[in-house]
């Protein structure tokens, strides 16, 4: 049984070179870059010879197990160019411990994640044409990792791929915030508790797209995920969300939803808890993993202590929130400074200072090359 090994890898390169695309034509998820990083896994052998070759489709018998039960789950992560061109990713082992833990679940193999790691940075020293320059700007990495048995029994996987495609992109607001709206839903439910909504399946998302087109056609951009008789808040579907509220001693309380097994566990969302508590003054703040409803947000900002609401997630980094509707009523959400609030602003500037290697902070950013 083979370990994953990156000093094994081998490189065919692309003979059609394609020209990265021009800033403002990028579109999340749309373009790729030249070349796959793939490692195929056999349950007798262990990791295969990790290879990079030319972008390509893949050949599959219509019986392959990720077809049939999901066997899927992903990553989403960035590589930004510093000002002196050297590229960085941020918290890459976080996105490793957690495509592990989901692996687990989902019956599929395992790996040691600095060796992926350093897979990704020799695959970015290769892709390093298409990592624009510029603030808002990155190269979005997809690690994957997919069962390819075949057969239509349900049992775990003994033959898997682990691969990692690119895209570019440009910052997820144009220019400056773009606050949204969000629908409380309680009409259906992403995860619920001892389930699987802790972990990045695919499979979490089919089940999520036509509420949100629901939502959609009554003019919000996603919906804010409920559980329970007592409408607690879980997350946004691909955004953790926070909320800060001032008490009645004026000081005051960002609030999250805790770990507790029905939100996704975001990178973006642990950084922001962390560097809150770091940077926001002590006196005043507090910074809360804690059960929150949607009757305690409606309540607070009646009385006028709702101060602020965000999404966090690595596309947007923050995505202001104005409004939130909850069963035909709007609950507005204050966004005093240019579409965001304070603490929302702040955390994108701090977060985004680390990531293209203006601040260091705990180690949070690996120079790939
Ligand atoms: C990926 C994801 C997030 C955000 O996680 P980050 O690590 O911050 O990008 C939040 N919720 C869900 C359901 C997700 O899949």
């Amino acid at each position: 049984m083979s370990a994953l090994d990156a000093s094994k890898l081998e490189i065919t390169k692309t003979t059609t070179p394609k020209e990265p695309l021009a800033n403002d034509k990028l579109v999340f998820g749309q373009s790729f870059t030249d070349h796959i990083l793939e490692i195929d896994w056999t349950k007798e052998e262990g990791w295969g010879t990790p290879k990079i070759t030319p972008y390509h489709n893949f050949q599959m018998d219509p019986a392959t197990c990720v077809l049939h039960y999901s066997f899927e789950l992903f990553e989403g992560m960035k590589a930004y160019r510093d000002s002196q061109g050297k590229i960085r990713t941020f918290r890459p082992d976080k996105n490793m411990e957690r495509m592990n833990r989901t692996a687990k679940r989902a019956s599929l193999p395992t790996f040691d994640g600095e060796e992926f790691i350093k897979l990704l940075d020799k695959f970015l020293a290769l892709e390093e044409r298409f990592v624009p320059q510029g603030k808002g700007y990155s190269l979005y990495l997809r690690p994957t990792l997919i069962g390819t048995s075949i057969g239509l029994g349900v049992s775990s996987p003994t033959k898997a791929k682990l691969y990692c495609i690119a895209s570019p992109v440009g910052p997820y607001f144009g220019a400056g915030f773009k606050p949204v709206s969000l629908e409380a839903t309680d009409y259906a439910v992403r995860a619920w508790p001892k389930g699987v909504g802790a972990y990045k399946l695919g499979a979490n998302y089919v089940s999520c797209i036509e509420p949100q087109s629901e939502a959609a056609k009554r003019g919000h951009s996603q919906n804010l995920w409920l559980f329970g008789e007592e409408g607690e808040i879980t997350e946004v579907g691909a955004m953790n969300v926070f909320f800060a509220f001032e008490n009645d001693d004026k000081t005051k309380e960002l609030v999250t939803a805790p770990l507790d097994g029905m939100i996704l566990p975001g990178v973006t969302r642990d950084s922001a808890i962390q560097l809150a508590r770091a940077r926001l003054d002590s006196k005043e703040w507090s910074v809360s993993e804690r059960k929150l409803t949607i009757h305690e947000v409606k309540e607070r900002a009646a009385k006028g202590q709702l101060i602020e609401a965000f999404g966090t997630g690595t596309a947007a980094i923050v995505a202001p929130i104005n409004n939130i509707e909850f069963r035909g009523e709007n609950i507005e959400v204050p966004c005093t400074a240019g579409g965001s609030g304070e603490i929302a602003k702040n955390i994108c500037e701090w977060i985004q200072d680390i990531q293209y290697g203006v601040e260091e902070f705990e180690n949070w950013s690996r120079v790939a090359n």
